[in-house]
């Protein structure tokens, strides 16, 4: 997807702080962190909503990889959220289905701000 900002994350034709890269996954440092670990979770085929995500293979690598991102950013044992956002009133910005792994503050259910 030309227009697709993490598509071009994904193609390095922009730059960000990536933390973890395979064949199918990128994960890379929020640009904007709500929490002091903040890592994007992002399948690299472009898939723009959970709703459209239909891999289940990819799906379990992409969880994979959340699980591994709070190991590798020590938030596993303490506690860690992972996040989708789906479409205008799930507050989903990019479209290019992302999971959030936030960790390292403590989190309750909130409606707004998260
Ligand atoms: P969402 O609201 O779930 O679509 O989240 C989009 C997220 O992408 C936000 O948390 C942004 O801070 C983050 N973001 C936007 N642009 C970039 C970028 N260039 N590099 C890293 N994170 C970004
Ligand atoms: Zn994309």
């Amino acid at each position: 997807m030309a227009d697709c900002i993490f598509c071009k994350i994904i193609n390095k034709e922009i730059p960000s702080e990536i933390v973890y890269e395979d064949e199918n996954v990128i994960a890379f440092k929020d640009i904007n962190p709500k929490a002091p670990v903040h890592i994007l979770v992002v399948p690299k085929k472009h898939i723009p909503t959970l709703n459209d995500f239909d891999d289940p293979d990819l799906m379990v690598k992409v969880m994979e990889t959340c699980k591994k991102i709070a190991k590798d950013f020590n938030v596993a044992e303490s506690g860690y959220r992972v996040l989708v956002n789906v479409n205008k009133e799930g507050g989903q910005v990019i479209y290019h289905v992302h999971f959030h792994v936030l960790g390292g503050r403590l989190f309750k259910f909130e409606q707004k701000g998260e």
